[in-house]
C-alpha cells in the first residue's frame, strides 16, 4: 500500500496513524490479558418459535468488560482477536462458559432450551473445534442436544474431509449446527447439502428491508424457500417491527429472534425471562400498545 502511494508514501508516517498504531498495540496486549483475567462475559437473546410464541433458545453473545471502558461490543474487539489469532482462546472459553451456564441452570431446573454460540472461522482452521467442544460438554456434564454452534459461510467454504468429519462427530455429540448470517457470504449452496446443518439464519441486512419496498423481500422469501426444501428450520435474526414479523408469520419462518421480542440480556435478566415466560403474543400486545 505504501508503495502504491508512492512519492506520497510519507503520508502514512502521520501523527494520527502513529496514534491509530498505538492504539491498536494496546488493545492486542488488553486484549491478550482479559481472557486471564476474566473479562468477557456472555449475554443472552432469546429466540422464539413463530408457532405458539414460546422462547425455544438463546443465543449466546459475548461482550468485553474492560476496565475504563464498560460493556465492549464484540464488533469493536472479535476482528482484532481473529487478526492476532487469539480468537482461538476466546472462543474456546466462549464455548466452555456456555457450557457451564447451560449445566448451572440445569442443575437449577432452569430449562434454557438450546443455547448457540458464534464460531470464527479461524477456529475451525487453527483451533481444534472438535476438542474444544467435546471437552467442554464432558467438564460440564451439559445436557445432551443442549449446545447449538453458529458456524459462517467461509468456514464451510473450504470442505476438506477434515471439516466433514469435524461437524459429523459434533452432530454425533449431539450439537446442531446453524449457519450464521446467511446469504452474505460465498453463496456456493453445495455445501447444505454435504454437511449436516440443521439451520438457516437469515442475515439482519435482508430482515431489514422485509416491508420496506416492493421487492425487499426477495431474498428473505429465497432462504425460506431454500431452507424449507432442504428441510432445514429457518430463524430470522433482527426482527424489530410488527410488519416483519408478519411477514415471518405468513411464511412460515420458523424461529425469530430480534428488539421487537428482547435484546440480548444479562444472565440474571436472562433468568428472569425465563421464570417469566412471556410469548410473542406478550409481546405483540405491546407493541400494539405502544403504537396506540
Ligand atoms: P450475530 O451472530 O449475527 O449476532 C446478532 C447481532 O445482532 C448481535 O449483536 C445482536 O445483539 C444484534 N441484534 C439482535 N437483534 C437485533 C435487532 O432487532 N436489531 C438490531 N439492530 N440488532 C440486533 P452483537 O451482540 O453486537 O454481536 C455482533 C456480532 O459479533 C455477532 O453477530 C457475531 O458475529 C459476533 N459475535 C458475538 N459474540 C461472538 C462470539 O462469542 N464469538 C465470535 N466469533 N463472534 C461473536
Ligand atoms: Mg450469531
Ligand atoms: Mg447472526
Ligand atoms: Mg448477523
Amino acid at each position: 500500500q505504501a508503495k502504491q502511494a508512492g512519492r506520497n508514501a510519507f503520508r502514512f508516517f502521520t501523527p494520527a496513524m502513529n496514534l491509530q498504531v498505538r492504539r491498536r498495540l494496546e488493545l492486542d496486549s488488553a486484549l491478550r490479558n482479559a481472557v486471564t483475567r476474566g473479562e468477557f462475559v456472555l449475554h443472552y437473546q432469546p429466540k422464539v418459535q413463530l408457532a405458539g410464541g414460546h422462547v425455544v433458545g438463546f443465543e449466546a453473545l459475548v461482550r468485553w468488560n474492560r476496565p475504563g471502558h464498560g460493556l465492549v461490543p464484540p464488533n469493536d474487539f472479535i476482528p482484532a482477536l481473529e487478526e492476532s489469532g487469539l480468537i482461538t482462546e476466546v472462543g474456546r472459553w466462549v464455548i466452555a462458559a456456555a457450557c457451564e451456564q447451560i449445566s448451572d441452570w440445569s442443575a437449577r431446573g432452569i430449562d434454557p432450551g438450546h443455547v448457540s454460540v458464534n464460531v470464527s472461522p479461524r477456529q475451525f482452521v487453527t483451533g481444534d473445534l472438535e476438542r474444544d467442544v467435546l471437552g467442554a460438554l464432558a467438564n460440564h456434564h451439559t445436557p445432551l442436544g443442549a449446545l447449538e454452534l453458529e458456524l459462517t459461510e467461509s468456514s464451510l467454504m473450504t470442505s476438506t474431509e477434515a471439516t466433514i468429519a469435524t461437524l459429523t462427530h459434533l452432530k454425533d455429540a449431539g450439537v446442531q449446527l446453524s449457519i450464521d448470517d446467511f446469504g452474505t457470504g460465498y453463496s456456493s449452496l453445495a455445501y447444505l447439502r454435504r454437511f449436516p446443518i440443521d439451520k438457516l439464519k437469515i442475515d439482519r441486512s435482508f430482515i431489514r428491508e422485509v416491508a420496506r419496498s416492493s421487492d425487499g423481500d426477495a431474498i428473505t422469501l429465497a432462504i425460506l424457500r431454500l431452507g424449507h426444501s432442504l428441510e432445514l428450520e429457518v430463524v430470522a435474526e433482527g426482527v424489530e417491527t410488527a410488519a416483519q414479523l408478519q411477514y415471518l408469520r405468513r411464511h412460515e419462518c420458523d424461529q425469530m429472534q430480534g428488539y421487537y421480542f428482547s435484546p440480548p440480556l444479562p444472565v440474571r435478566e436472562t433468568e428472569r425471562l425465563l421464570l417469566a415466560r412471556p410469548t410473542l403474543a406478550d409481546a405483540d400486545a405491546r407493541w400494539a400498545l405502544a403504537a396506540g
